[in-house]
């Protein structure tokens, strides 16, 4: 447990404040569920232009459907801006079954996946970083608004169906999650003890929070 807790720590934070926001933050994100989570220096992910490119390039379906994803996204530019200002990031993930990652289910991993980073983006607000920003994966459009024709903001000018749960994805941000996890030290792929079939696949699933 902490004896410290870091709200309304001033933005002026010194080395010790950041060791205990950043073990408040992890704690956090275990309590919402999350199977790892780290806080890391900024400048330990990798964001790389050409990875932000393939949304198009890849015939995404999310590719301009909603504000979660490029070309709607601030993009690579802008999040090495706000890397260069933040104090640290935390990153957190889930293993997730690899079975249900490629069926009809996965929009509800991937919904969990939003959900967490929106719920520890108001953590770290909440903490005295009030810019601070939650990043997930996959398009907000198919997770939460597949039931709607279409994205509300982006086509008809209305607020966000969705706005304490959607999250604008990484890969608009051209994140290098499978250079973010080598950093962490958390396998891409791994698996699970199964009752029936003995072992299980899994595979990660990430998503960060800047603070700032
Ligand atoms: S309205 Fe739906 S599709 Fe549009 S940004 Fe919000 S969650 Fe995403």
């Amino acid at each position: 447990m902490l004896d410290q807790n870091p709200r309304n720590m001033p933005q002026e934070t010194g080395k010790q404040d950041l060791q205990v926001l950043s073990e408040y933050l992890v704690q956090q994100a275990f309590a919402l569920g999350a199977h790892g989570a780290a806080a890391i220096a900024p400048d330990q992910v990798l964001i790389q232009d050409d990875l932000a490119e393939l949304c198009a390039e890849m015939k995404c379906d999310g590719f301009g459907q909603s504000m979660s994803c490029p070309p709607q996204v601030a993009g690579p530019k802008w999040l090495r801006a706000k890397l260069a200002q933040a104090p640290l990031v935390l990153a957190f993930k889930f293993d997730v079954q690899t079975e249900i990652l490629h069926s009809s289910q996965r929009w509800d991993l991937f919904g969990l996946l939003h959900q967490t980073a929106a719920s520890l983006e108001d953590i770290a607000r909440q903490a005295g970083f009030e810019s601070s920003f939650g990043l997930a994966g996959g398009s907000c459009k198919n997770i939460f608004c597949s039931g709607h024709y279409q994205c509300q903001v982006l086509f008809e000018g209305g607020p966000c169906r969705n706005p304490d749960s959607a999250r604008p994805s990484m890969s608009g941000f051209g994140v290098n999650v499978k250079d973010l996890a080598g950093v962490l030290g958390w396998p891409m792929e791994s698996t699970v003890s199964d009752p029936t079939s003995g072992r299980m696949p899994t595979a990660l699933l990430a998503g960060m929070v800047v603070v700032l």
